[in-house]
Parts: structure tokens; C-alpha cells; sequence
């Protein structure tokens, strides 16, 4: 058993796993929901397990009590790090999402390369690591999640602390062209080698992790051990590898086939007799290709008149960073867009595109995923994109198609089955969309099964297996997954 390995599991993110909310006097502590929390919760309530994270409060509030109260209840300890405003301006609103965030997708002329983002990221980082500090022991094994906690294990190093941490990256890992433009890119890579075990979505990130070691470290040197990549630059020595993390299957489905869900997806279907329903779910993020998701609509529209009336997009965009100008630029640009769209081809009795802007309950979104004919999940570049996953499971029905994205992380898992499509590609989306209206129902149903089967196998407990036992054997589970580059159609 991997989690004999370990005295306690410690997992270090941004944000605490929970939302508090302040009700008269009074807290109320809501557990997260998603996969990951699901997963990681029985590990860590093995011999009180511990997860350190901010709690999304400001810092003159004191939550001890609730969170104590919390931590007794669900058997693992939540550890708040108290973050200032000031912190909270520099570290997460500006290094980690006006620099890392888009440079690490890509957007490198969205990035706002400001010395006072990094200094504070620096500082918060090395918070973290004072921590860790003070509440783990050498036997208990130190899991850090995502961009905003780069240079944990090399603060952890510096005040001479033995740990063993490993760290996973939720978003992509761009290629030297792109994460050189970084002024930090040193700092960040050091940090990164200073973990014993470095956890990417896909190859492609792991391949351009390695490319960007080659270029700057000048005595660099790596071999392929089994699954993993070993890595020695100079004093550092460490493991990487690939782990597409994924989602609860039987949680999804489970709730795909209870009574409640069945009836809102009875009542919903109801609303669109005639029309077969394209589904779009995403974060108001401009990774998300909405603007080019709609123009890829209305190119169908125009190319195939034959679609007119017969097509739908339920489109629920939901509500992200909120406070930052570029994203209400977005937000303004998304419905000027359906505005357009509606006003060119609403007939009477259909229109083109239903519009919602706010999130969810479970349920419902559950009972979308069921009422729709087809996902169209056209990211312009995604570290994984869960709800793509998410769509085939919950559709037991096995009469939906995706349509997928090539730069999201899940096409290297679903590329077979999927509909693969260059997002950027207004023609080719339009005509995927034609294509999944016209699938023979034999082909739907072959494709859904051939979907579902690959994540029932590599689901969320699959990928956790896989982190521990690279973290402590040396050795990852065996996860199929493409270069999709490889895989895509070669120049003839
Ligand atoms: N989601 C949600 N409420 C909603 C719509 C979506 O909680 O109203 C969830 C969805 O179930 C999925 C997550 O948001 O688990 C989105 O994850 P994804 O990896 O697709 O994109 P991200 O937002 O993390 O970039």
C-alpha cells in the first residue's frame, strides 16, 4: 500500500477545500465539491492528514474555531495560511494570474511582468513554506498543488527543513518560446527541481519542461525510467512525469441515473422537442474560445441553412475574476456576440443560442450534460478540462457526441472518439458541428461507449494511485495518452 509510505499526507494548494460564510455573527463551513476533494479526503483522514491552504477570508477575521470544528468532523486538519490584502494583490491577482496564468497558456502578451507580482509571490511562497514548518514532520509526505505554489519546496530546502514534496500542475507547461519570456524563468524552474517529484497533465508539458531545462541549465541531463523522467541539473535531482487527472466517475454517474436528475432532464427535454442541443459550460476565461465559439456557430448557421431551426447552443458561462478589467472586457464581448447571433437568425418559436452567465447547482448542470445532443468544448488551451469528462460520463444514455478541442489536455486521452477540432478554426468547427448533427446513432452510441470506458479506468482515484506510487516507488502507473501532436494528421 502506497499510503503506508507516509506517516501523514499534507496537501498544500491556494485555497482550502472549503467556503466559509459569515452568517449573523456566526460561520458556516461548506465543504468543496469536486474530485479532487473527494479523492484526497480518505488519504488524509488516514492518521489525520493535514490541508494548507488560504481560507478565502480577510485577514482580520479569526476562523480557527470553524475550521477546528470542521477538521474534528471530516477527520483531517485544515490549516489556514492568513494572507494580506496586499499579499493577496501581488501573489494571487498579479504574479499568479497576470503572469503565470497567462504565460503558462500561452497568452504571453496578456502578462503583466511586474517586479513588485514577483517579489510578493516570493514572499507568500516562503509563508507557505514557514508553515509547513511548523505543523509537518519529516515522515509526512508534503503534496503541492498548482502554479501559485511554485517555489514551496525550494523555501523548504532554504530553511533547511528535510521534506519530501511533490508537486502537481493543474495548467499547462509551455515550450522555450514562450516561458523564456519569463524575467524569473531561473527562479521558477529551480523551484520546480527542488521538488522530489514534478507532476504535468500531459507529455507535451512534461516534453517542454525538459526542453526548457535543456536550454537553461547547462549541464543538464535526463533519462526515461519507465514512465518517469529522471533529472539531475547541477545539485538538483528529480522525477517527472505525466498524470491526466480526471474525475469521480461513479459519483457522476451515480448521480446522472437518480430520480431528481432524471426528472429536470425530462423537463428540459420538453423545452426542445425538435432541436438537438450543443452544450457549452466554461469559466468566463479567455483560454475558453467563447468569442471563437460563437463565430464558429454562426459560420454553421450560414454555411448549412439546413441546421437553421434544427440547432441550438445552451451556453452557460460561469461568472470568474470578475474584478479584473480584461475579464469584464470579455464578459461584454461574449454577449455582444450572442446579442448579434440572436438578432441574425431567431425565427419564430427557436433561437440560436440560450445564454446563462452564473453557476449552477450540481443537479442541474448534470441534467444539461443529459439533456444535450453534443458538447462543444473548444478551449483555446487547457491544462485538462474536466468538463469534457464530465459531459460523457454523466450521458449512460450513450447518444451524445464531443467535440473537443486538440488543445485541451483531455484530447490526449479522447482523441479517438472525440470530435477533434482546431479551435481557432471557425470552418472546421462549423463543420464538426455538421458532423455531429448527421452521426448515424450507431456511431454516437460507439463512440460514447469507447469515451466512458477510458474514464471509468483512468479516473480521479487512478490518478491519485498513480502520483503516490511515482512519488514513492519511482514508478507511475501506466496511463495511455497521446502526443496529439503525433497523433493529428501528418503534412503530405
Ligand atoms: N462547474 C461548476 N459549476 C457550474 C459549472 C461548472 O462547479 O455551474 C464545474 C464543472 O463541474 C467542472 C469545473 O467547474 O468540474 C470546471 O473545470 P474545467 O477543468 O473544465 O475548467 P476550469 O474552470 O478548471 O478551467
Amino acid at each position: 500500500m502506497v499510503q503506508d509510505e507516509f506517516n501523514r499526507l499534507v496537501v498544500v494548494s491556494n485555497r482550502l477545500p472549503v467556503a466559509l460564510k459569515k452568517k449573523n455573527d456566526d460561520w458556516e463551513v461548506k465543504p468543496g465539491s469536486g474530485g479532487l476533494v473527494t479523492a484526497l479526503a480518505p488519504v488524509l483522514s488516514r492518521n489525520g492528514g493535514i490541508w494548507m491552504g488560504w481560507p478565502g477570508t480577510a485577514e482580520e477575521e479569526d476562523v480557527t474555531g470553524p475550521l477546528n470544528d470542521f477538521s474534528r468532523e471530516h477527520g483531517y486538519w485544515l490549516h489556514p495560511v492568513i494572507l494580506s490584502r496586499e499579499d493577496l494583490h501581488g501573489y494571487y491577482y498579479g504574479f499568479s494570474n497576470e503572469v503565470l496564468w497567462p504565460l503558462l497558456h500561452g497568452f504571453h502578451n496578456r502578462c503583466n511582468f511586474k517586479l513588485e507580482y514577483w517579489e510578493r509571490y516570493q514572499k507568500v511562497n516562503s509563508m507557505f513554506a514557514g508553515e509547513i514548518a511548523k505543523v509537518t514532520e519529516p515522515e509526512d509526505y508534503i503534496w503541492v498543488h498548482d502554479y501559485h505554489l511554485m517555489l514551496v519546496a525550494k523555501e523548504v530546502a532554504r530553511n533547511k527543513l528535510q521534506r519530501n514534496c511533490g508537486f502537481f500542475l493543474h495548467i499547462p507547461f509551455p515550450g522555450p518560446e514562450i516561458f523564456l519570456k519569463l524575467p524569473w524563468r531561473r527562479e521558477i524552474l529551480s523551484g520546480l527541481l527542488s521538488y522530489d517529484l514534478v507532476g504535468f497533465q500531459t507529455i507535451e508539458s512534461l516534453n517542454n519542461f525538459v526542453s526548457c531545462l535543456e536550454y537553461l541549465c547547462f549541464d543538464m541531463d535526463y533519462s526515461i525510467d519507465g514512465t518517469l523522467v529522471k533529472i539531475k541539473c547541477g545539485d538538483y535531482n528529480t522525477k517527472a512525469g505525466n498524470f491526466p487527472i480526471s474525475i469521480d466517475f461513479d459519483e457522476f454517474a451515480d448521480k446522472a441515473s437518480s430520480q431528481e436528475v432524471s426528472q429536470r432532464t425530462a423537463k428540459l427535454n420538453l423545452l426542445h422537442p425538435e432541436q438537438q442541443i450543443i452544450l457549452g459550460v466554461d469559466r468566463l476565461d479567455y483560454t475558453k474560445g467563447l468569442p471563437q465559439r460563437f463565430e464558429s456557430l454562426r459560420q454553421a448557421l450560414l454555411n448549412y441553412p439546413d441546421l437553421r431551426g434544427k440547432i441550438s447552443l445552451l451556453q452557460l458561462v460561469v461568472p470568474s475574476r470578475e474584478e479584473v478589467h480584461e475579464y469584464r472586457l470579455l464578459k461584454e464581448e461574449i454577449e455582444r456576440l450572442v446579442g448579434e447571433i440572436n438578432g441574425q437568425f431567431t425565427e419564430p418559436g427557436w433561437i440560436p443560442i440560450h445564454y446563462l452567465y452564473r453557476s449552477l447547482p450540481r443537479e442541474d448542470l448534470i441534467s444539461f450534460y443529459m439533456a444535450s445532443d453534443m458538447a462543444l468544448v473548444t478551449p483555446l488551451c487547457d491544462g485538462m478540462n474536466l468538463v469534457c469528462k464530465e459531459y460523457c460520463v454523466c450521458n449512460y444514455h450513450e447518444n451524445g457526441v464531443l467535440i473537443l478541442s486538440e488543445f485541451a489536455g483531455a484530447a490526449s486521452q479522447l482523441y479517438n472518439d472525440a470530435i477533434l477540432v482546431n479551435p481557432n478554426c471557425v470552418y472546421e468547427v462549423a463543420e464538426a458541428i455538421r458532423r455531429a448533427f448527421y452521426i448515424h446513432k450507431s456511431e454516437r452510441q460507439t463512440r460514447m461507449q469507447n469515451l466512458r470506458k477510458v474514464l471509468k479506468e483512468y479516473d480521479i482515484h487512478f490518478w491519485l494511485d498513480s502520483f503516490l506510487q511515482a512519488a514513492f516507488y519511482g514508478k507511475a502507473k501506466e496511463c495511455p495518452q497521446a502526443e496529439i501532436y503525433r497523433y493529428l494528421s501528418k503534412i503530405d
